[in-house]
């Protein structure tokens, strides 16, 4: 019996031989080797640590909304972050802190809050993806970063076999970017965030969601994506140099590889139009790439983490 069987042994659910293009916004990708759903944190923390000593490969993702799956597939293990527990740690006169499962998706978050007179949240509403997810690359919308309303996370350290806390400026965080980026063993498995309570100003959190909402619908192109593809470029002397800006200025708007198209309304969205393939979208990337290096002499770096043919622990 190889390794991969024993791991199917201890954790029947495992599912063999499937599409990596059903557990990604993208829709992209090859067949993974085995596809496994953790619904607890203690669940997570099992199956990752079992993978690592058995030693076989693993690729944790949450909604799949921030990859890029390769189409050779992976031949290792999914781990579908499925954990969604929320809990109310305290309820102050002001603010309140809860305790949420990394694999709990931000539209959950949200409704959660409205349900229980927690707000806070609004400019994260319609944002795809998991909060391990946004923890992971500081997911930024409308002004807020999620690193604005967390103040410690709990972490499985898959090197030390230990579960650690830290509290936020210990955790690095900047423009899409956080120690998890660096520290591949860190599992996140809990953020503890700290939000402002609802009370006498519900209706105007509504009316903030629908004008999110409605800024989104706008300002996103429509389509299978990975929303950003790549970063913004921040100059030492603070500037910014966008970089769907920089891309439409190349006049790449619309361009097309394959079954991948850079948006017509936005360039820094790269989409899968008609069943593209990653080379056509990392094609695409790459030529965006070239212009931007050519025409600004600045570097674009990917935002989407590209992964799948490789493994990131
Ligand atoms: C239409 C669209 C719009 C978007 N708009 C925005 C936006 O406005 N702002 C923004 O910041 N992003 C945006 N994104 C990108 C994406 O929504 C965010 O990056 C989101 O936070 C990713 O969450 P996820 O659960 O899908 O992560 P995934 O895509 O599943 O994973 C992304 C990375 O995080 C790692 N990861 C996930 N969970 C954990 C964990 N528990 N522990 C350790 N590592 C983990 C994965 O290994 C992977 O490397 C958009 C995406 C789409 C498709």
């Amino acid at each position: 019996m190889d390794k991969f069987d024993e791991l199917k042994n201890k954790f029947p659910e495992i599912k063999v031989n499937v599409s990596l293009k059903n557990y990604c916004n993208y829709k992209i990708g090859g067949v993974a080797k085995g596809v496994y759903e953790a619904n607890s944190a203690e669940d997570l923390v099992e199956i990752v640590r079992f993978s690592k000593r058995e030693g076989i490969s693993f690729y944790l993702i949450g909604k799949g909304t921030n990859v890029l799956f390769l189409d050779e597939g992976f031949d290792g293990l999914i781990i579908v972050n499925k954990t969604n527990e929320i809990v109310i740690m305290e309820k102050g006169d002001k603010n309140s802190i809860i305790r949420v499962d990394s694999g709990v998706t931000i539209a959950g978050l949200i409704s959660f809050g409205l349900k229980n007179n927690i707000g806070g949240m609004a400019s994260f509403y319609c944002l795809p993806g998991t909060i391990g997810g946004a923890v992971y690359g500081n997911a930024g919308s409308f002004g807020m970063e999620i690193k604005d309303v967390l103040f410690k996370v709990e972490f499985y350290d898959l090197d030390l076999d230990i579960i650690v806390e830290k509290d936020r400026d210990e955790l690095y965080f900047g423009y899409r970017d956080s120690i998890f980026k660096k520290k591949n063993n860190w599992i996140i498995l809990k953020a503890y965030l700290k939000c402002e309570n609802l009370d006498s100003n519900l209706e105007e959190y509504q009316k903030n969601l629908k004008e999110i909402a409605v800024k989104r619908t706008g300002k996103q192109p429509f389509g299978a994506s990975c929303g950003s593809f790549f970063k913004n470029v921040y100059l030492e002397d603070g500037t910014v140099l966008y970089a769907g800006k920089m891309i439409e200025e190349c006049g790449l708007k619309g361009e097309k590889i394959g079954g991948a198209q850079i948006s017509p309304q936005h360039g820094n969205f790269i989409l899968n139009k008609d069943n593209a393939s990653s080379e056509d979208v990392l094609k695409l990337a790459s030529l965006a790439k070239e212009k931007v290096r050519e025409r600004f002499s600045v570097e674009l770096q990917e935002e989407v983490r590209v992964g799948g043919g490789i493994t990131d622990y």
